[in-house]
């Protein structure tokens, strides 16, 4: 079997799927590893490296698909390079099932075998295929890195001959895989930390790295969902935690939100008039802005100042970070691949609750339930919502 690594084609994208220590991971199992020639130039992997890990190269993408049983992207394929895949071929990458639907059923069309990364089950046993908690790890730690570099003052207590300089005072919203590992970085650079999250079992995970953690008010309203998610909130309890982040912000230099909902746009928690009453040079850097953004004045992609307050909306964050986010992702798909395998070859129970769960397409149709179901046509009469 022939496992193939795409060199990435979306603009900005750095990390590269499989790193030579993958390679080395699968050549064990008796796969052959094929991968495009330059496919880790932009994280730092040479083509030697990979070569010296037991890999063949191949020219160029269509060598690449031409050869490829599964092949192995970071970014999700664009429709025309889905027009390029054999017939056949198995695709592990990031496909998120809700923003996909065109290209989902062209995969079905096309007969591609398609596995969504944004479907890994939360459970023990797929801990270590999760790629979407390992990229967010490497968000929350660089999103307080970008912070520190925006921010006008200095993160640590510093006791210095030209006077004490008072540690940054910093504020977490969401403290999910992103919140945690920020709370920890902004902690180790020796800020003063506060976090909030509706999701009450992250209180003790809060505490325990050394923070303080905010109280949401939520009265009866259950803000857990299943797979350890939050749902989304009434407007009612939205806005008493509104109240809640606003006086904390008034008395914050730096805020990292992570807050997401899965499905939904991100909850807005941070308002222009909360901005307003912030300390002027304080730093807001708002982790959430592909889906919609926690604050309301935070553009994608873009670094702004409004009412004196510096606000970030980094995107895709972990591509920033390729070295160590390729090779998490590498040991992500890899640990995924060698479950898939039987003797040398993929084997695809669809009993078994991985497979299940993060399987889009096979043999011609959608199989998971959420685009199938988003891909039927309406019966005659219904209104699409949002027309
Ligand atoms: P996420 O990226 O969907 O959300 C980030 C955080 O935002 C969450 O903690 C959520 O509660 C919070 N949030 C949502 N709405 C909010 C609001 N209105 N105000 C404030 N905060 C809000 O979630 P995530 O970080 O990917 O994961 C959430 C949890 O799932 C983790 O903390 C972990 O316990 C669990 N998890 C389990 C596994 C596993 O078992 N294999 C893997 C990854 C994560």
């Amino acid at each position: 079997m022939k496992v193939a690594v795409a060199k990435e084609t979306q603009v900005g994208e750095r990390r590269v799927a499989l790193v030579p220590d993958g390679v080395a991971r699968l050549s064990k199992a008796g796969v052959e590893v094929v991968v495009e020639a330059g496919a880790g130039e932009r994280a730092f992997l040479t083509d030697q490296a990979f070569v010296a890990a037991g890999a063949r190269l191949v020219p160029n993408a269509a060598a690449l698909q031409a050869e490829a049983d599964v092949l192995l992207k970071v970014q999700p394929p664009s429709l025309a390079e889905v027009e390029q895949l054999r017939e056949g071929t198995t695709l592990i990458s990031f496909l998120p099932p809700q923003a996909s639907l065109d290209l989902i059923r062209r995969l079905a069309e096309r007969r591609i075998t398609a596995f969504s990364l944004e479907l890994v089950p939360r459970s023990t046993k797929a801990q270590g295929m999760d790629a979407l908690s390992s990229m967010s790890t490497i968000a929350g730690y660089k999103g307080v890195l970008l912070a520190a570099v925006a921010q006008p003052r200095l993160f640590p207590l510093m006791v210095t001959a030209a006077g004490t300089l008072a540690p940054a005072r910093v504020l977490i919203i969401g403290a999910g895989v992103a919140g945690l590992q920020a709370i920890a970085t902004a902690r180790r650079l020796g800020a003063i930390v506060q976090a909030f999250d509706v999701r009450a079992a992250t209180k003790e995970h809060v505490e325990s790295l050394g923070a303080t953690f905010l109280q949401p008010d939520l009265k009866d309203e259950k803000a857990e969902a299943t797979g350890g998610y939050a749902r989304e909130l009434s407007r009612e309890a939205q806005d008493r935690n509104l109240e809640t982040i606003g006086k904390a912000l008034k008395e914050t230099d730096v805020v990292i939100s992570t807050a997401q909902v899965p499905g939904k746009p991100a909850p807005r928690l941070i308002t222009e008039r909360m901005v307003k009453e912030m300390r002027p040079g304080s730093v807001i850097v708002d982790l959430a802005t592909e889906s919609g953004g926690n604050c309301e004045l935070a553009e994608a992609g873009k670094e702004i100042e409004r009412h004196r307050v510096i606000i970030l909306g980094p995107v895709n964050v972990a591509s920033s970070v390729p070295f160590h986010a390729s090779s998490m992702f590498s040991r992500n798909v890899s640990t995924l691949l060698l479950y898939l395998l039987k003797d040398g070859r993929l084997s695809l129970d669809f009993s078994d609750e991985i497979v299940k769960a993060m399987c889009l397409t096979h043999e011609g149709s959608v199989v998971h339930e959420l685009p199938k179901k988003l891909l039927e046509p309406m019966p005659a009469g219904v209104v699409p919502q949002g027309v």
